[in-house]
């Protein structure tokens, strides 16, 4: 029997049992695969906010099933490559009255921003794909050294990023019915030193819009003006990451869904090496400027504001 959307996902409120379980499992140095028989999370987290303002934390999740864990090496079990703690940073984002949609699950399991066909994101660039062997510094994931086949990614696919994408669509269906525009926020996180994906350090703030094509120009660039101002942070707009499959599959600005992704440098608040933990200090610097890119997305989607960018 096909399950529900809502049983396969799980609504909340903050302090589920489970995802206190998540997080505690990220200072273990490996987490034991015993541990991980009990409590498979839903695929997803959801809270249903109050303003047009959709955020996404697809590559947060740390949870890998037991028989894909037992085929991990023991550093690909630590999950090296998580956008950790990113529900932490964007906390506030409830307060605005956002909603919130986070991946449960690794993205060793499957990646979330990635096409449903594993189309590369950026031919011609090493990239990972929708169910990756490789860690980002280039170790096998697998103890085999093998790929996911063809049979087992279409497993994953259906099991864990349908449910994801299915949820995402129709929030955003949801609040450009409810409010006449959606906003979408892809929120990410990265080592800022990564010789197999790009050269030198990475700017802090990677501000993505499909060159433009997945929100209002304008939007794009007031986001652009706010990370700018950003004491002690580097930015940019569309360079090396210039929106996942997210970003660019969602943002149909023609049609009121305006989508933009961040990809932001680990080191703007936590620490990039294991155990990778959260650094208030740092955090708090940085929260208020991406409170105040939120802002402006909730903003842009009152239509005295909008103007003709955003209507249908
Ligand atoms: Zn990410």
């Amino acid at each position: 029997m096909r399950c529900t959307k809502r049983a396969r996902g799980i609504s909340r409120t903050p302090g589920a049992h489970w995802h206190s379980r998540l997080h505690s499992r990220s200072i273990e140095p490996f987490p034991p695969i015993s541990d991980m028989q009990d409590s498979a999370p839903p695929p997803f987290i959801f809270h249903a906010g109050t303003r047009p303002l959709l955020l996404s934390i697809p590559h947060m999740g740390t949870y890998v099933p037991p028989a894909i864990a037992a085929r991990l090496t023991d550093e690909a079990r630590r999950v090296p490559d998580t956008d950790w703690h990113l529900d932490r940073l964007y906390a506030f984002a409830q307060e605005l009255g956002a909603s919130v949609l986070q991946a449960t699950h690794s993205r060793y399991v499957v990646d979330l921003n990635r096409p449903p066909d594993n189309a590369s994101l950026y031919p011609g660039q090493a990239t990972t794909s929708l169910c990756p062997d490789l860690t980002f510094d280039g170790t096998p994931l697998y103890l085999d050294g093998k790929s996911v086949d063809e049979a087992e990614m279409a497993q994953r696919r259906e099991s864990w990023w349908r449910p994801y994408h299915e949820q995402l669509r129709s929030e955003l269906d949801r609040l450009r019915a409810q409010h006449g525009v959606a906003m979408l926020w892809d929120a990410h996180s990265i080592r800022s030193v990564l010789p197999r994906f790009f050269e030198g350090r990475l700017p802090d703030l990677n501000i993505g819009t499909a060159q433009g094509a997945s929100c209002a120009p304008e939007l794009g660039q007031r986001i652009h003006e706010i990370a700018a101002a950003v004491p002690g942070h580097t930015c940019v707009l569309n360079g090396r990451y210039t929106g996942g499959y997210i970003t660019r599959h969602y943002g149909r600005p023609g049609d009121g869904f305006h989508a933009v992704q961040l990809e932001m440098t680990q080191c703007s608040y936590m620490e990039e090496r294991w155990p990778f933990d959260y650094v208030p200090a740092k955090a708090q610097a940085i929260q208020p400027h991406l409170r105040r890119m939120l802002d402006s997305m909730v903003e842009f989607g009152r239509p005295a504001l909008r103007g003709s960018a955003g209507a249908r």
